[in-house]
């Protein structure tokens, strides 16, 4: 049986949380909110309470976790802190920043998929936070969906896929940001790597280390599994379409987008802006799947920044189509 629990995820009921950290303490697992999307959570320095979070996911062993943290000094104990890990921590976190360090030998290699690095991250979430500060141990969380399926941005999405296989869920209602963190790598200070696009835009790091972040090659590639991996998927088929381009004609199909296509389509969601397209981009795959429609036309936004480069990243993900041409004058992929 899952336990349930409504939280008012702003001012944390303090006997909720201290429900959910006994949970935590004891080597089970909790979902909660994070700014980001739900996290599935468990102590990460318990390498058979992390053991759970890869069965609860269903989640290749290989595929690191991140260990969420909720005040400065812990993470002295976990990692080698570099100067840039420094300026990052004291300027942004909390944050959906999370920064890959050179690991200390406390972390068990479950938790870091066997890599002698590990992903930290501060969340912006007085939940989070709460819930980390009263388990008194790191908390490692991937989001709380089934492996490959669209990340949860609200309790029914974490309840669809976890009711029955972990021990609590904390219900926060909607998330804000509703994509992941942006990962980089800071193991070498003269050459960071964006791992993973996502909540913290590429632009605003750049701009504060008066670099630009790198794209991993294939070496380093291999030392952040996870994006090796089919993500973010409905159960229905994701089809690519750029404003300007053909609409794709497909029966009973969905549309989620910004701007308006042409056609009519009878189904569909609108975003007014960038931000709450990437909020609720994950909750419309997921309403789209429940209500069987034949695929989801997702726009593709071309040239927008800011958390536009994290949207676009998990739109072609989650169409499969990172290596593929996306739907261009009325082909399919
Ligand atoms: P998720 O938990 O599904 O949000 O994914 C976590 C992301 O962080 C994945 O893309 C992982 O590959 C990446 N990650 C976690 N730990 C590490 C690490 N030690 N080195 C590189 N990437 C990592
Ligand atoms: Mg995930």
């Amino acid at each position: 049986m899952t336990i349930i629990a409504k939280i008012n995820k702003w001012n944390p009921e303090p006997e909720k949380i201290s429900q959910a950290a006994g949970i935590i303490k004891k080597g089970g697992l909790v979902a909660f909110p994070t700014e980001t999307v739900y996290g599935l959570g468990a102590d990460a320095l318990n390498a058979e309470a992390v053991k759970k979070i890869y069965a609860a996911k269903g989640r290749p062993s290989d595929n690191p976790l991140i260990l969420h943290v909720a005040d400065f000094e812990k993470i002295y104990e976990l990692v080698e802190v570099n100067e840039t890990a420094e300026i990052l921590m004291k300027k942004f976190w909390p944050a959906p920043l999370t920064l890959v360090m050179k690991a200390k030998n406390i972390i068990p290699s479950v938790t870091r998929g066997g890599l002698d690095t590990a992903a930290i991250r501060m969340p912006d979430n007085p939940t989070a936070l709460a819930l980390i500060e009263a388990a008194g141990t790191p908390v490692a969380a991937p989001s709380a969906n089934l492996s490959g399926r669209p990340s949860p941005t609200d309790f029914e999405s974490v309840f669809n896929d976890m009711n029955g296989r972990i021990e609590m869920i904390l219900d926060g209602g909607e998330v804000e940001v509703g994509i992941e963190s942006t990962v980089i790598d800071i193991t070498n200070p003269k050459k960071i790597l964006m791992l993973r696009p996502g909540g913290m835009p590429r632009e605003i790091l750049e701009e504060t280390l008066k670099m630009k972040l790198e794209v991993p090659d294939s070496q380093s590639k291999k030392r952040s599994p996870g994006t090796r991996y089919r993500h973010y998927a409905p159960n229905i088929p994701v089809i690519i379409w750029r404003c300007g381009e053909k609409f794709p004609d497909f029966d009973n199909a969905a549309y989620v987008g910004i701007h308006a296509p042409e056609i009519k389509i009878k189904n569909f969601i609108l975003f007014d802006d960038i931000k709450n397209f990437a909020r609720g981009l994950f909750a419309a795959f997921r309403k789209f799947e429940r209500e069987k429609f034949s695929c989801v036309i997702v726009e593709y936004p071309q040239d927008s920044f800011g958390i536009g480069e994290g949207l676009r990243d998990r739109i072609l993900r989650s169409a499969g189509a990172e290596n593929k041409n996306m739907y261009n004058k009325g082909e399919k992929f």
